[in-house]
C-alpha cells in the first residue's frame, strides 16, 4: 500500500513516489468512469468530503486548471471559490508577501491551490500554509496536475500503464512550458525505457540541466529543429504553444525572431498524413497556431479528451490529499 498523501503540500511531480502516484491514477481511473464516460447518468456530487472546501488562488490566466479543480472540488462534496486576477484582487495588491498570504489563508479554507508566474511565489505560499497544497503551475518551472492527468490521458489512449519503450515528442516550447517539465520528469522518473525527443527552434531548446537529468534516467535522443524529422517514427507527439509572456517583454529580439518561425513548427493535417499518421496528438491547451484546427477530427486527436480527464485526475488527488478511505 501506498504511504498516505493526507495533509500533504505538492509542488512537483517528483514529490510523489511511485506507489502513490499509482494509486492517484487508479482512483482517477475510477472516477473517469463515474464522471466522464457517461455524459447523462453521471452524479452530479458524491458526499465524500461534504463540509469542507478549497481555495484557488491564480496570479495568472487559466481556464481548464482553475475550473476543472472547482468541479473536481464540488463533485466531491466540497464548496470552491476560485480568486482569479490575484495579484490585483487579494491584498498582494496592498503589498502583502507571499509567506503572509500562506498564513492568512490557511485558517479559512481546508486545501489550497495556487498558480503564479513566479517560480518562487508558489513555494512561499505553500511553505507559509498549513494545509494540504497544490501548485497550480508556477512560471516555467513545473505544472504537475498537468503531467498527472497526461499520464492518466496517456494510459487510456493507449490502453496500458507501462510506457517503457514508447517513443514521445516534446514540441512547442520545451524552455518555457512547465506541462512538457512535469510530464517529460514523471515519465522518466518511473519508465527508464521511454524514449524523448524535443522538438523547437533552437532558443527554445531545454536548459542543460533538464537534459542532463532525463539523460540519466531514460532513453533521452536530445533536441532536434526539423518539425518533420521530429515526428517522424514517435508514437505521441506533446505539442505546446510558445509560452511567449515569458520572455515577450523581457527579451523582444527573440520574440520577433521566434515569430518569423513559428509556421515552420505548424502542425496540420497534412504533415501528420505525410509523416506519421498513427501518432497519437496531445497538446496542454491553449493552442494558439501551432496546431490546426483541421487535425481535431482525427481519431487520434487526443487533447480535448486530456482536457476533460483534468477533472477525474484532479478529484483522486483532492480525494487522497484530504482523506485515506
Ligand atoms: N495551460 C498550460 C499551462 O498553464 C499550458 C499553456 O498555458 O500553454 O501551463
Amino acid at each position: 500500500m501506498a504511504a498516505s498523501l493526507v495533509g500533504r503540500k505538492l509542488l512537483s511531480v517528483e514529490d510523489l513516489d511511485p506507489d502513490q502516484t499509482r494509486e492517484v491514477l487508479d482512483l482517477a481511473h475510477e472516477y473517469h468512469m463515474k464522471f466522464v464516460v457517461p455524459q447523462l447518468t453521471r452524479p452530479r456530487r458524491l458526499d465524500i468530503l461534504t463540509g469542507l472546501d478549497m481555495i484557488g488562488l491564480f496570479y495568472e490566466p487559466s481556464s481548464r486548471t482553475a475550473l476543472s479543480f472547482r468541479r473536481a472540488a464540488m463533485n466531491l462534496g466540497m464548496d470552491a471559490a476560485i480568486v482569479f486576477e490575484a495579484a490585483e484582487q487579494t491584498s498582494k495588491a496592498k503589498g502583502e508577501s507571499d509567506a503572509d498570504t500562506g498564513r492568512i489563508v490557511s485558517p479559512y479554507t481546508d486545501f489550497l491551490v495556487v498558480r503564479s508566474p513566479v517560480v518562487e511565489a508558489v513555494r512561499e505560499i505553500a511553505l507559509a500554509s498549513n494545509i494540504p497544497f497544490v501548485n497550480a503551475g508556477n512560471g516555467d518551472d513545473e505544472h504537475p496536475t498537468q503531467g498527472w492527468l497526461d499520464q492518466l490521458t496517456l494510459e487510456r489512449e493507449l490502453k496500458t500503464r507501462d510506457f517503457n519503450g514508447l517513443k514521445i515528442a516534446f514540441l512547442g516550447d520545451p524552455r518555457f512550458a512547465r506541462s512538457i517539465h512535469s510530464l517529460a520528469k514523471l515519465l522518466a522518473l518511473h519508465y527508464e525505457g521511454v524514449e524523448m525527443t524535443f522538438v523547437a527552434p533552437e532558443k527554445l531548446w531545454p536548459q542543460e540541466e533538464l537534459c542532463q537529468w532525463l539523460s540519466t534516467r531514460c532513453r533521452f535522443k536530445g533536441c532536434v529543429a526539423d518539425l518533420k524529422a521530429g515526428l517522424e517514427g514517435v508514437d505521441v507527439a506533446y505539442i505546446t504553444r510558445i509560452q511567449a509572456e515569458r520572455f515577450r517583454d523581457s527579451q523582444p529580439d527573440l520574440f520577433e525572431q521566434l515569430q518569423a518561425e513559428r509556421p515552420k513548427f505548424r502542425v496540420n493535417n497534412t504533415l501528420i498524413e505525410q509523416v506519421n499518421p498513427d501518432v497519437l496528438l496531445m497538446h496542454p491547451l491553449p493552442r494558439v497556431d501551432e496546431l490546426d484546427p483541421d487535425v481535431d477530427t482525427r481519431k487520434k486527436a487526443a487533447y480535448f479528451r486530456q482536457a476533460a480527464n483534468g477533472v477525474p485526475l484532479r478529484m483522486a488527488l483532492i480525494h487522497r490529499l484530504l482523506q485515506d478511505d
